[in-house]
């Protein structure tokens, strides 16, 4: 793609009635943000908000059945992922669990101060990083490639025998890049560091065999795999030493302290075990139509993430010239629903940290906008969302400003 290819994009005539389809029912293409709860895992916990309520810690029959079905629970997660049963505590989603590891992971390692993360965490972990920086722990973020592909080399010399942990994510829950993480969690260990990974994104959409890696702590959410908001897992290596986070009673043996959340643990058991058990093909092949279509019918126009090593459902496009924000909005008035960057900085008019570590040129990053799809997402969606993004891009590219992006840093 070149300044020409933008001029004809300037020039693409304006389609069809944007709003024509809004009333067909609204097309959810948000999945890394949110994804509904499945029917079967609503089904599953409805009993505990009502006859069901007993506290799990209580000693007669109605506290028993509690327990029970906390500890089916958890061994359905414990199976999705190829760890123990004893190996899971229970947490209120992602941003707990991963600052629950790393916050743990740093106390089992006092004599390191070093903690090596990468230039392009979710939130949960940039924070938490950005926090311990300012209470003397020393943090190293390696940078990635223009891909969105983590820089090895850069990884390799962020370690050493004062790195106390590394914590990379598995999968951008922007571009969906993924991350070697079996293999980081090796040459973390070759080191003497213990190994996080935040699979929020990962878990549910890919295959997860904690037991035959190096992993030492993996966090994740319920509400991105068709599960209930505010319960998470994470996963602790047996042996580790694990200090908790929230202090309390003896909950979660004593990793976690706090009156089980019954109805969401229950709920995620079920959610994790059918995310595990889900074929993921189908949805990669409309996301790659979704792609292609859209590639061959805007100019100027790129595909953001490691399209050798990406998600089978995020699709993050950059359409040089035109606002994402508005690209939103055109779409949300028929019916569509999608995000630019992290849902969580949305609103936002500057590209996001991960854009900006992938060094993605301004006009493109102001104009990525994420489609990430679904178990639910169908056919007839991908059609809707193809029928009017070109017309929505093509209205929203200012008549002829000519942003000159430069190709050599891109991989389109
Ligand atoms: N990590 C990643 C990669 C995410 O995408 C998210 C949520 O968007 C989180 C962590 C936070 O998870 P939770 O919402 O369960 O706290």
């Amino acid at each position: 793609m070149n300044a020409t290819a933008l001029e004809a994009a300037c020039d693409a005539p304006i389609g069809a009635d944007q709003d024509a389809d809004a009333n067909a029912g609204p097309v959810y293409l948000d999945a890394n943000a949110t994804t509904p709860m499945a029917p079967a895992v609503l089904a599953a916990m409805l009993p505990y908000f009502s006859a069901e309520f007993g506290n799990p810690s209580s000693p007669y029959a109605a506290g028993g059945r509690a327990r029970a079905a906390v500890t089916e629970a958890r061994a359905r997660v414990a199976a999705a992922i190829g760890g123990e049963d004893s190996e899971i505590v229970f947490t209120s989603g992602g941003t707990e669990g991963a600052n629950a590891a790393i916050r743990a992971a740093l106390k089992a390692n006092p004599k390191r101060r070093v903690l090596v993360t990468t230039a392009v965490e979710h939130a949960a972990v940039r924070t938490l990083a950005d926090r311990l920086e300012t209470r003397g722990v020393i943090v190293r973020r390696v940078p990635v490639e223009s891909t969105g592909a983590l820089d090895i080399a850069a990884f390799e010399d962020a370690l050493g025998p004062d790195v106390a942990v590394v914590s990379a994510m598995w999968a951008n829950n922007e571009t969906g890049t993924l991350f070697p993480v079996a293999e980081l969690a090796e040459r973390a260990k070759a080191v003497g560091a213990l190994f996080h990974t935040d699979a929020v994104q990962a878990a549910g959409k890919l295959t997860i065999d904690v037991a035959a890696t190096a992993i030492d702590l993996l966090s994740f959410s319920g509400h991105k795999l068709h599960g209930p908001k505010g319960i998470g897992a994470l996963y602790v290596r047996r042996g580790l030493k694990f200090s908790p986070l929230i202090v309390g009673g003896r909950q979660e043996r004593g990793r976690r302290a706090g009156t089980e959340n019954v109805p969401a643990i229950v709920g995620l058991g079920v959610a994790a075990e059918l995310a595990a058990a889900a074929d993921w093909s189908g949805v990669q092949a409309l996301r790659d139509r979704l792609e292609a279509e859209l590639m061959a019918r805007i100019t100027a126009a790129m595909v953001l993430g490691d399209r050798g090593a990406r998600l089978p459902n995020t699709s993050c496009i950059a359409f040089a010239g035109a606002d994402a924000e508005a690209v939103l909005h055109r779409l949300d008035r028929a019916g569509i629903a999608a995000a630019s960057g992290a849902a969580c900085s949305s609103g936002s008019i500057e590209p996001s940290h991960v854009l900006r570590a992938m060094a993605v040129p301004d006009t493109f990053a102001r104009g990525a906008v994420r489609f990430s799809l679904s178990r639910d997402t169908t056919a007839a969606d991908i059609d809707r969302v193809l029928a009017v993004v070109p017309a929505i891009v093509a209205d929203l590219r200012p008549p002829c400003r000519r942003p000159s992006p430069s190709p050599e840093k891109l991989h389109a």
